[in-house]
């Protein structure tokens, strides 16, 4: 089974991903997640992207596509895989039509979470991130039990340097921009899922989880 979670940043892909990929024994292959900690390990890929990341700007589709490529490979015991973040660009939606079958795997559905721009922005302004396990939080929305403490791992919890306002607005800018096309590009190869994403968490996965099992 192959997932696709696409969405304004700030949509909820980060926080769904993780509880479907645990019910439905999926790999998470999240490209902000892999930029995020190749940047904190210093290596040359992180170098490389952070200046776009800081900037609130995409990453080269070279430099991501290679990323995404060594990770589709999947582990005899998953049963597939769910890619949040990526593809972002019709560049990378086409690389991945293009890989797919040496993989033996087919996108099975796109699911697109729709919110609100005022919200998007109280979301990913509030937003704190575990520095070991990668668990999102929000300071009014779903806060940790123990103030800047993970839940589940003790980490503890930061907040990202691209969700101030600014490069928040940047970023929202770049997916109306960039991203967007894939809406339409999904929809004519009828596989494109809407769902609602304004409504509380367990709302939303709920919609989420019923075309799930649909598949
Ligand atoms: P994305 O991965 O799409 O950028 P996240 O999953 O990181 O989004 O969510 C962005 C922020 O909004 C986080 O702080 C998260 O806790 C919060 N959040 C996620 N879903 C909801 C929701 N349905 N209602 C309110 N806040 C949410
Ligand atoms: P969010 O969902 O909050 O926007 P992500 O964690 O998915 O955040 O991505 C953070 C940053 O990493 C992006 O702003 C971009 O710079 C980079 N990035 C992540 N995925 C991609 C991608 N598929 N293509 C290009 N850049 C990416
Ligand atoms: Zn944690």
């Amino acid at each position: 089974m192959l997932i696709i979670l696409l969405g304004p940043p700030g949509a909820g892909k980060g926080t769904q991903a993780k509880r479907i990929v645990s019910e439905n024994n999926l790999v998470y292959i999240s490209t902000g997640e892999i930029l995020r900690k190749a940047v904190k390990e210093e290596t040359s890929l992180g170098f490389r992207a952070k200046q776009y990341m800081d900037q609130g700007q995409l990453v080269p589709d070279e430099l991501v596509v290679e990323i995404v490529k060594d990770r589709l490979v999947e582990p005899d015991d998953k049963k597939g895989a769910l890619l949040d973040g990526f593809p972002r660009t019709v560049t990378q939606a086409k690389f991945l039509d293009k890989v797919l079958p040496d993989v033996n795997a087919k996108i099975d559905r796109v699911i697109l979470i729709e919110v609100e721009e005022n919200e998007l922005i109280e979301r990913l302004t509030g937003r704190r991130v575990c520095s070991e396990c990668g668990a999102n939080y929000h300071v009014q929305f779903q806060p940790p039990k123990v103030r800047n403490v993970c839940d589940r791992c003790g980490g503890d919890l930061y907040q990202r340097d691209d969700d101030s306002l600014e490069t928040v607005k940047e970023r929202l800018e770049v997916y109306k921009q960039q991203t967007e096309p894939l809406i339409s590009f999904y929809q004519e190869k009828e596989l494109l899922s809407t769902v609602d994403g304004n409504q509380d968490i367990d709302g939303v996965y709920k919609q989420i989880n019923s075309i799930i099992e649909d598949l």
